[in-house]
């Protein structure tokens, strides 16, 4: 199986014409609560695609936790190892996205923020039997660099995604435990100062990454596509040409992907060529775990 040790966030989602003005009060256009959160969304579209999923984190004991672990359920993710805390709130985004499309997000990390590495012991039943672990930065900083050294001791494979970049960077052991790191071009210019804009400058930010510890790295350049990177070898894809409507969960649908192919055995070339149409699927579709396609429709792009 695949381990996902992360967040589990329930998202207030508004639609408005015009984004409220201080001391406004405005009619929304429409309104949703989802589940979201990368640790949720990323496990949700692994499930998607078939493959045995566990996610490990902390909801608090509230309605929203039932909410999210009710969604996690029916697609299918394994959470034994999502544990409920009486003294914190389940993780709550609230987001509101304009008619330009631009959107403005406040974020109450709540539980999934209200663990350290003493922690780390509790979420470590996940990783028996785990093929791969698949980390994000949405929890405790310390915490995410205890479960890697937790996975690297056993030998488990460990995909970073450094989203978000926390202000003091990443924690210099945390490259060292990991053996592919996945950044956006944010990501990437937070934690490198060089802007990947194409496939030369995004080699260049892999090469200062790689110098850190990872053996593989992953520059996610959104409608661009996506350039990789190993000691071996060096590649990019070109985006799928799909009808993007929301980019939100790209990137998690990515890593789902990335994570998916390569734990059944697929070489790094079609391992991120089946990542990128994952990440394609999800901005046909609005939502965030809501967005991750299927592996019949992956196939689909895959063959056309
Ligand atoms: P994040 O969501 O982390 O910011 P990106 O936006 O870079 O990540 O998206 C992740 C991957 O999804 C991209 O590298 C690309 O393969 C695919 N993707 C994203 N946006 C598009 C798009 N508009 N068209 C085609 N593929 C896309």
């Amino acid at each position: 199986a695949i381990a996902v040790i992360g967040s589990t966030n329930i998202d207030f989602v508004v639609h408005v014409a015009r984004f409220a003005r201080p001391g406004e009060t405005l009619h929304v256009h429409s309104s949703s609560t989802e589940l979201g959160g990368k640790g949720a969304n990323q496990a949700i579209a692994v499930a998607r695609l078939g493959q045995n999923v566990a996610l490990a984190g902390w909801t608090g004991q509230d309605m929203l936790a039932e909410m999210a672990r009710a969604t996690l359920a029916e697609a299918g993710v394994n959470t034994r190892g999502l544990m409920a805390d009486a003294t914190a709130g389940t993780g709550r985004a609230f987001i509101t996205i304009n008619h330009a499309g631009q959107n403005q997000i406040l974020v109450d990390g709540g539980a999934n923020m209200a663990h350290g590495d003493q922690c780390a012991a509790i979420l470590a039943p996940v990783l028996d039997n785990a093929a791969m672990l698949m980390l994000q930065m949405e929890m405790d900083p310390h915490l995410v660099l205890a479960m890697a050294r937790a996975a690297h001791e056993r030998g488990i494979p460990v995909m970073l995604d450094p989203a978000p970049v926390p202000d003091t960077g990443l924690p210099a052991a945390l490259y060292a435990m990991a053996s592919i790191i996945t950044p956006n071009e944010i990501e990437t210019q937070a934690l490198t100062g060089l802007t990947p804009t194409d496939e030369a400058t995004a080699l260049a930010a892999a090469r200062i990454l790689h110098a850190r510890g990872p053996h593989t790295v992953i520059i996610k350049l959104g409608h661009r596509g996506v350039v990789w990177s190993t000691p071996a070898a060096q590649g990019f894809v070109p985006p799928f040409r799909v009808k993007a409507i929301d980019t939100v969960a790209a990137g998690d649908c990515f890593n789902a992907g990335l994570a998916t192919a390569l734990t059944r055995g697929a070489d790094m070339p079609e391992a991120v060529r089946f990542a990128a149409a994952c990440g394609a699927l999800a901005t046909t579709r609005a939502g965030a775990a809501e967005a991750a396609p299927t592996a019949d429709e992956v196939a689909t792009l895959l063959d056309a």
